[in-house]
């Protein structure tokens, strides 16, 4: 079983490159933000605060985050070989929670593939997927910017504590995508 995490800033890639790798390595592609919106769509309560949330560019509550991520690693359907984390952790606190979960299931993760990639690149690519696919949380230019903004501030630092591990594998994503996703396998394989 392989565990992997995909990170990088808003419009990285990181969904486009979690379903060629789910697809290639038979891994549950868990995404946060994918399950976050699931819920907005069941009209819940909770989906109402959640839609509030994202739509004003912010983070949705750490606990319900992790809640969401508890039940997706526990939950064994299908034969996967492992599981690609899309959208998580993105704080300090999701991080070392994150770790203490896995090290409750006696399981720990392998690697963090990330998508380094030019600010000026982002912005063009999240401007497209406004047109796309609609989502909530792109279609206004000052949401986006203070998703950037917290990005720099609260996720980034996670690169330090994952090289800290030895589990921070760089990837340039500026690239296309088949030339991101070879380079991506090429980590994987090692692994
Ligand atoms: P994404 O699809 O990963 O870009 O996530 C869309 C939005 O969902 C984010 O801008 C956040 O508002 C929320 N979200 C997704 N993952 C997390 C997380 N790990 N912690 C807090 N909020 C999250």
């Amino acid at each position: 079983m392989k565990y992997l995490i995909i990170f990088g800033p808003p419009g990285a890639g990181k969904g486009t490159q979690s379903k060629l790798i789910a697809k290639r390595y038979n891994f549950k592609h868990i995404s946060t933000g994918q399950l976050l919106r699931q819920e907005i769509e069941k009209d819940t309560e909770t989906g109402k605060i959640i839609r509030s949330v994202i739509e004003n560019g912010e983070f949705v509550d750490d606990s319900l985050v992790m809640d969401i991520v508890k039940n997706e690693v526990c939950m064994d359907k299908g034969n996967f070989e492992g599981f690609i984390l899309d959208g998580f952790p993105r704080n300090i606190d999701q991080a070392i929670a994150f770790d203490e979960m896995m090290a409750s299931y006696g399981k720990k993760i392998d690697a963090v593939l990330s998508l380094e990639i030019e600010e000026s690149i982002i912005i063009k690519r999240i401007q497209h997927r406004a047109n796309i696919e609609g989502r909530l949380d792109d279609a206004d230019f000052d949401t986006v910017k203070k998703r950037i903004v917290t990005y720099h501030e609260v996720t980034e630092p996670l690169i330090t504590y994952y090289k800290s591990q030895n589990k921070y594998f760089p990837v340039n994503g500026d690239m296309a995508i088949e030339v991101n996703f070879r380079d991506i396998c090429k980590i994987i394989d090692k692994l």
